[in-house]
């Protein structure tokens, strides 16, 4: 066993390692120095001559993996290992590095290191690694390599690696203290450890209380807001930036300190976006947050940062707190923040992690003790007069730690790497019962124990699947081979993320451009993604369905920003925007404008299917707000609803298949990635659970509910078909939200089956002009048509009419209606002048949109009090002795008595006058009875105007013997159709419905006989 230091050992920088094991070489790491002065890469050229099967990686950070494009330049077969977290960070980082050296080649005549082509090609030989479990490789015979949790970062491992010829564990950078990130490192478990490589960065230190440490640094970014000045704090994008993130978003969440706003610029931020991918290597906390759909690095107080307009708009606002790396403000965000800030007295500039000797991090804090100096930065020399301090949140063992970590292996050997030579000097004396070594960079440490070694894990070794290449053997990937290539990759069991270029790798055997662009566009196609599920952080990676690992829980976080079909009430399933993923299994929605519920939060039991997400960024450029769009949605699927029968879709469906929603949308020949063609579908087939049943729900499935036809579909289509029922209730609440409830509007009625709705104002044409925009507007948000009642309402038009009506004159029985004329008329009688029958009329119209004819009155242009010319003449007497008449009251006078004596006795019609005989004539519904009846009265009419009162003869009033011969019908019996009259013999006869006792018929016919004079027949069918 041999390890060769091939960098690093000496400084933080440039790691890399090589290991001979069981007569192979595998490489550990393979970083660069970010301090520019010295030679930024490893030396590889030791590596020449060995034939290195595997490359590790410990984590992601700039000095562990910045040289591993070139080293598989020089190992092009080699696979690179690393956990899945360290893999997915080395994405976000390298292409971070290339951007950088890209501008640097520009700006300084730099070469950059290497082409970006190099990096794809890189990425596409790392695999997954276990971690906490041991693992064989086809490639490493007779090596075990066990990879364990380092803290430090995210996705970091330290490695353990046990052969016959030896035993080694690397520590790679490792924290003990519990950070809010990640958990404390756990070294692997190596039983009798020949060498311990050992980061030593902080060995000669110990680190202070991390709690206080941390309310410290909270409490500096208070105080320099209050100073009103910008704080910014320069840190690492990967590790620190999210530690500083959270816990100032803690200490405002405590009340700890105020709320302040915090805007995260550079690699910090995508970062953060990452993180969200790899919630199992993060800590239990974030694991639950992220798994639920929480998204801790976000939050009222938090702004990303895209471009250079919001860097100037920031510095020119209000006081902020301003995290962005570097941190050692080498390049990236931070270095321009610090030009700007760096000159300003109330600014503030909070260092919190390592600072490389050459770094103008570590100059700015030299000149903060001497206060008022200047320092070159991004190429400029700037005054610096702003607030420096240092705070220590370290990511790395303190020299403490690092001692407890070597007790715990025993190591017979231990070297020290990755510290300067203080860091490693001190340490040295803190490790005792082994022997320390203090390797310089290319030497070599040769160790021979020739004992057979094991781990002392209890689990025995697991091979670890790889993922194959090439399997569509030159075929263009289409979408039938969808499937095909998920059951190539969905057995590897780490891998819960793929990338498009990983996926290309599987298929085509080579990543290129176009091979990498032929999976995404086929994989686009999958609204669905039954296999891999798009991730939104990360552009062109998607989630493998179906890993056993898999949580049932995995994908709750996927849900928030879906429209979801949501079972509202036991009938009423309705749109919704999830908007979280709340506690008790449940989520909070947004419901389409105009659909009213007092809920917001629903069991998980209530999400019927998932319809897709909305188009956030199309409704922002819209300025649309999610709940006017998700009317829209339901408005448009209605109308497609009209379209589509269950029965039919049925028809089109195999037995004992299952379909998506998208599946039975393509078979009703509507687009299956539109939000309201899915709605549409999903309404349908909910409603009709006679033919088609849900075998999988959303949660079951991951995001995917399955469905089938029914068990008893084929007697269902067998039934009449039942029309599915627009929500009634919900229509006429969107008509009272647009025109309130308008006196006028008497009645309101919805098609049962089509949603239509006509509503019966009293003068149609006046509703018209004042509803018209609003009622268009109604109908468009319900997707119904709404007409309105095209006839005027009759007792209305008459009170109205009789309102309207010069008082002198005097109305004489009913008003006269002819609804095609749009025409009232009324007979009157009296004197009045044509200016105030015009001015009646002009009443009449405005209130109703229809013409007044009064006719019966006598029109004089003389302007005199309103009276007929007898009252005029008797006025006198009239007005004091009118109940006693010796002389006959006029005509006018006659009727007005007549009116009030008799206009409240039922069936009264009118009263008409014979003046030449000086008769009354009354009109009744049913005469023969009125004469009878009502003897009493017309003698008393009689009397008091000195008129003769007669009945008209005229035979009963049809409507009338109809309508009471309805109202007679004992309960229990209907008309089975409209009843008939027979004149000659004065009765009326209804065909009934139902059944009556004898007793309760003949009382009917009795009352019926008392009320007409007319007989009844009831015969019963
Ligand atoms: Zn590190
Ligand atoms: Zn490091």
């Amino acid at each position: 066993m041999q390890v060769v230091f091939v960098g690093g050992a000496s400084q933080v920088g440039a790691s890399c390692l090589a290991i001979e094991l069981a007569g192979q070489w595998l490489i550990v790491d393979a970083g660069v120095r970010v301090d520019r002065k010295s030679d930024p890469l490893p030396d590889l050229a030791l590596l020449e001559g060995k034939d290195v099967c595997a490359i590790f990686v410990t984590h992601a950070h700039a000095d562990h993996i910045g040289a591993l494009p070139l080293l598989h330049q020089a190992f092009p077969t080699a696979p690179i290992l690393t956990s899945r977290g360290t893999k997915l960070l080395m994405e976000v980082m390298l292409a971070d590095a290339i951007k950088i050296m890209t501008r640097r080649a520009v700006e300084e005549m730099e070469l950059p290191l290497y082409p970006d082509s190099l990096v794809a090609g890189m990425l596409n030989q790392v695999r997954p690694l276990p971690v906490g479990q041991p693992t064989t490789l086809p490639m490493l015979p007779g090596v075990t390599i066990h990879a364990s949790r380092a803290g430090h970062i995210a996705g970091a491992v330290s490695l353990g690696f046990v052969a016959a010829d030896g035993s080694i564990v690397v520590s790679g950078d490792i924290s003990l203290t519990p950070q809010r990130t990640v958990l404390g490192a756990v070294p692997p478990s190596v039983d009798r450890c020949d060498l311990l490589v050992l980061e030593s960065t902080y060995g000669a230190r110990l680190h202070p209380n991390r709690q206080a440490e941390e309310l410290r640094l909270a409490q500096a970014v208070t105080d320099g807001l209050s100073r009103g000045g910008h704080v910014l704090i320069p840190c690492f994008g990967l590790g620190r930036g999210q530690e500083v993130l959270l816990l100032l978003h803690a200490a405002q969440e405590k009340g700890q300190i105020p709320e302040f706003p915090i805007f995260v610029d550079g690699l910090v931020r995508r970062v953060c976006s990452t993180y969200l991918l790899l919630p199992e290597a993060l800590s239990p906390v974030l694991q639950r947050q992220i798994r639920k759909g929480y998204l801790p690095f976000s939050g009222p107080n938090v702004t990303f940062v895209r471009d250079e307009r919001d860097r100037k708009r920031i510095l020119s606002g209000p006081p902020a707190c301003i995290l962005s790396s570097s941190g050692m403000l080498t390049g990236g965000p931070s270095a321009w923040y610090a030009t700007q800030l760096a000159p300003q007295a109330e600014a503030s500039i909070l260092i919190t992690g390592y600072q490389d000797e050459e770094s103008p991090g570590k100059r700015l804090l030299d000149l903060a003790e001497q206060k008022s100096s200047t320092l070159d930065l991004a190429g400029t020399t700037i005054e610096v007069s702003c607030q420096v301090a240092k705070y220590s949140l370290s990511a790395h063992a303190d020299g403490g730690e690092l001692a407890g970590y070597a007790a715990a292996l025993k190591p017979k050997h231990v070297a020290l790497v990755h510290g300067d030579e203080d860091a490693r000097t001190a340490l040295r004396t803190l490790l005792v019962g082994t022997e320390v070594m203090l390797p310089a960079n290319g030497s070599t440490i040769r160790l021979r124990e020739g004992k057979a070694h094991r781990l002392n894990a209890a689990g025995k070794a697991v091979a670890l699947p790889t993922l194959p290449t090439g399997i569509g053997a030159g075929r263009p990937f289409a979408w039938e081979h969808v499937e095909e290539l998920w059951q190539a990759v969905a057995h590897v069991p780490t891998l819960r993320i793929v990338t498009a270029r990983e996926l290309a790798l599987v298929w085509y055997g080579e990543v290129t451009e176009i091979t990498t662009k032929s999976i995404l566009d086929v994989l686009d196609e999958d609204y669905e993604q039954r296999c891999f599920v798009r991730q939104h952080t990360i552009e062109e990676a998607y989630r493998v369905r179906g890993q056993e690992e898999e949580q049932p829980t995995d994908f709750l976080s996927e849900l928030v920003g879906q429209v979801l079909l949501l079972q509202v009430t036991f009938e009423s399933a309705k749109p919704a925007l999830c908007r979280a993923i709340e506690p008790i299994a449940s989520v909070r929605v947004l419901f389409p404008k105009g659909v009213s519920s007092e809920r917001t939060k629903y069991p998980y039991s209530a999400v019927l299917d998932l319809l897709g997400p909305l188009p956030r960024e199309q409704l922002e450029m819209e300025g649309t707000s999610p709940a006017v769009f998700l009317g829209e949605v339901m408005r448009s699927a209605r109308r497609i609803r009209k379209n589509l029968t269950a029965r039919w879709l049925a028809e089109q469906c195999k037995e004992g298949a299952t379909y998506t929603l998208g599946d039975l949308c393509t078979l009703a020949g509507v687009s299956a990635r539109s939000l309201d063609t899915r709605l549409a579908v999903a309404k349908l087939i909910n409603r009709s659970p006679q033919l088609f049943m849900q075998q999988q729900s959303v949660f079951e499935g991951e995001g995917l509910s399955l469905y089938a036809l029914a068990p008893e579909w084929r007697e269902a289509l067998e039934e009449p078909e039942q029309q599915e029922r627009p929500d009634q209730h919900w229509i006429l609440s969107i008509i009272e939200q647009h025109i309130g409830t308008p006196h006028d509007l008497y009645r309101r009625s919805v098609d049962p089956d089509t949603g239509d709705v006509t509503l019966a104002f009293h003068f149609p044409e006046v509703a018209h002009e004042r509803y018209a925009d609003s009622l268009t507007a109604a109908a468009k948000e319900a997707g119904v048509d709404i007409t309105l009642a095209p006839n005027a309402h009759q007792g209305a038009l008459a009170q109205i009419a009789i309102r309207c009506v010069p008082q002198v004159l005097a109305v004489q029985g009913s008003p006269s209606i002819f609804h095609e004329q749009h025409a009232l008329q009324l007979y009157c009688t009296g004197q009045v002048s044509p200016e105030a029958i015009a001015e009646a009329q002009a009443q009449f119209y405005e209130a109703t949109r229809w013409n007044l004819a009064i006719i019966g009155a006598t029109v004089s242009t003389q302007d005199t009090p309103a009276r007929s010319q007898e009252s005029q003449q008797s006025g006198q007497q009239q007005v004091d002795e009118a109940p006693q008449a010796t002389e006959p009251l006029s005509q006018y006078d006659a009727l007005q008595v007549a009116q009030h004596l008799l206009g409240s006795l039922p069936g009264f019609v009118k009263v008409g006058a014979e003046v030449a005989t000086l008769t009354l004539l009354l009109r009744f519904h049913f005469p023969d009875v009125a004469k009878v009846r009502y003897a009493e009265q017309f003698a008393e009419l009689s009397s008091q105007t000195g008129w003769q009162v007669r009945v008209h003869p005229l035979t009963a009033h049809h409507e009338a013997l109809i309508a009471m011969a309805r109202h007679v019908l004992p309960p229990g019996l209907t008309c089975a159709d409209t009843p008939s009259l027979y004149h000659g013999q004065r009765k009326v006869s209804v065909l009934c419905k139902g059944t009556a006792s004898a007793e309760a018929m003949h009382e009917a016919r009795q009352h019926f006989e008392e009320e007409t004079g007319w007989k009844l027949t009831l015969r019963c069918s």
